[in-house]
C-alpha cells in the first residue's frame, strides 16, 4: 500500500476532524477505520459542559481531573459553533443545560457544583422553583429547582459525522475499512499492522476510542481505555417546546429536543456489552428506567411514544483525554476523548493536529499527556 504521511486509525469524530485539519494542510491523509461501534454514530449530541452528576457518582476519583478541564468543555463547544460556520448547518443550538434537583438537599448539591464551575470561568446561575418555571414552564410540579449553565447546547450528530465525511471527500482523503492490531516504528517511518494487511505513513494519529488502549500498549505505553455500551432513545414529536438541554441532579438523564420536535433521551443508562465486534444490546430495565424518569420530570412525554431505543459503544479512560505524543513513540499521536466525546471530539482533533504539524495547540496539551500512564515494565 502506497505510503502516506499522516496514517489516522479510527472514523469517528476525532479521526475524521484530524483527517480534515490535516488534509486541509496539505498531508496526505490515509484514514483507517475498523467499521463497528463508533460512539460518533450513536450518541446523543448533548454539548456538556458542567460538571455531569452521573459521572460524579459513578467516577468520584476522576472528578478533579474533569473539573481541572471545564474550561477546555467550554472551548470545546465554542469551537462547534465555529465548525459549524465553516461546514454548514448541522442544528448547532445553545440555550443553555438545566440540571434538575427534586428537593432542598439535591439543590444545595446543585449550588456548592455551580460555585466550584464559576471558578473555573463556566456561566452558571441557580434557579428557584418560580425561575426554573419562567425558563422552563414544561417541569414537572414537583421540580424544586435547577442549575443553569448558559455554556450547554447540543448539535444533530448525525449531520455533522456526515458534512466531516463529506470534506474528506472533497480533500481527497483516503478511507479504508481494516482493524489495526498494533503499531511498529522504524526510523522512516510507522507501520500499522491491520487484519487486512500493513499500512505505512510518516506518522499515526489514534483516534480508535475504545479500541486505542491496545494500540497504545503494543508501543509499551498502558492507556486504559474501556467500553462502555449505552442506552439510548427517541420519541415521535411532541408539541412542547424544550429549549434546554435537561439533566437530573442524582440520576441518570440527558433529555433535548430536535429541531424535528423528537425528544431524545439518553444520560448513561447501560446496555448489554457484546463485545467489540457486536452492536452493544438493548436492555429492558434501562429503557424502561430511562424514559419513566423522563416523563416523571416532563409530563408532556408521557403521551408519546417512542419512535426507537438503541445502544452504543462509549469511551472511557481515567476523567482526562488522552492527547499527545506516545513515550518512546513520538510518531504516533493519541487522540482519545475523556467523557462526552463528541462535545470534545472536534477540539481534541485539533490539539492533536497541532502536534502533528508543528502549530500551536488551542489549548496547553500537558495534562492531557500519554506519558501520565508510564511505560509497560517501567
Ligand atoms: C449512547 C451514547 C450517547 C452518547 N452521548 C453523548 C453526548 O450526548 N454528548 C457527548 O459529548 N458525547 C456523547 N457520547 C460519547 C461520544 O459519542 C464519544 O465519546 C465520541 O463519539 C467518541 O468519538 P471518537 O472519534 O473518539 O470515537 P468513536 O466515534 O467511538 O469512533 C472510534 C472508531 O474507531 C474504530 N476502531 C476501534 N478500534 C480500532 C482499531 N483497532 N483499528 C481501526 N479502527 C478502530 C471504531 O470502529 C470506531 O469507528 C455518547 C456515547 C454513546 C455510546
Amino acid at each position: 500500500m502506497a505510503p502516506t504521511d499522516v496514517l489516522v486509525i479510527g472514523g469517528g469524530i476525532i479521526g475524521l476532524a484530524a483527517a480534515r485539519e490535516l488534509a486541509e494542510a496539505g498531508a496526505r491523509v490515509t484514514l483507517v477505520d475498523a467499521g463497528r461501534n463508533a460512539g460518533s454514530t450513536a450518541n446523543a449530541g448533548s454539548l456538556h459542559v458542567q460538571l455531569q452528576s452521573r459521572f460524579m457518582r459513578l467516577y468520584p476519583e476522576q472528578v478533579p481531573r474533569v473539573e481541572a478541564a471545564l474550561p477546555f468543555f467550554r472551548k470545546a463547544v465554542e469551537h462547534w459553533e465555529s465548525l459549524e460556520r465553516e461546514l454548514g448547518p448541522f442544528d448547532f443550538v445553545r440555550k443553555g443545560g438545566l440540571m434538575l434537583a427534586d428537593d432542598e438537599a439535591q439543590l444545595a448539591f446543585l449550588e456548592r457544583k455551580a460555585e466550584r464551575e464559576r471558578r473555573r470561568g463556566l456561566d452558571v446561575e441557580i434557579l428557584d422553583r418560580a425561575a426554573l418555571e419562567r425558563a422552563a414552564p414544561w417541569v414537572a410540579p414537583g421540580i424544586h429547582g435547577a442549575e443553569l449553565c448558559r455554556d450547554e447546547g447540543m448539535i444533530n450528530p448525525l449531520l455533522a459525522v456526515s458534512r466531516m465525511i463529506s470534506e474528506l471527500g472533497r480533500l481527497g482523503v483516503r478511507r479504508e475499512t481494516d482493524r489495526i492490531r498494533g503499531i511498529e516504528v522504524g526510523n522512516a517511518g510507522i507501520e500499522a499492522v491491520g487484519e487486512r494487511g500493513a499500512w505505512r505513513a510518516g506518522e499515526a494519529i489514534v483516534a480508535a476510542a475504545w479500541g486505542s488502549g491496545p494500540i497504545a500498549r503494543s508501543l509499551g505505553t498502558p492507556v486504559p481505555t474501556m467500553a462502555e455500551p449505552l442506552h439510548m432513545n427517541i420519541t415521535e414529536a411532541c408539541g412542547e417546546r424544550i429549549a434546554h438541554l435537561v439533566q437530573h441532579a442524582e440520576r441518570s438523564l440527558t433529555l433535548k429536543q430536535v429541531r424535528t420536535g423528537q425528544i431524545v433521551i439518553g444520560g448513561g443508562w447501560p446496555a448489554e456489552d457484546r463485545g467489540p465486534d457486536r452492536v452493544p444490546g438493548v436492555r429492558a430495565r434501562s429503557l424502561l428506567g430511562n424514559v419513566g424518569l423522563a416523563a416523571r420530570l416532563v409530563p408532556a412525554l408521557r403521551s408519546l411514544r417512542l419512535l426507537r431505543s438503541w445502544a452504543g459503544m462509549n469511551t472511557t479512560v481515567d476523567g482526562t483525554s488522552v492527547i499527545g505524543r506516545l513515550p518512546g513513540a513520538p510518531r504516533v499521536t493519541m487522540a482519545v476523548p475523556a467523557d462526552a466525546g463528541f462535545t470534545l471530539g472536534p477540539l481534541i482533533a485539533k490539539m492533536a493536529c497541532a502536534l502533528v504539524l508543528d502549530r500551536p495547540p488551542p489549548a496547553d496539551p500537558a495534562p492531557f499527556s500519554p506519558a501520565r500512564f508510564g511505560r509497560s515494565g517501567a
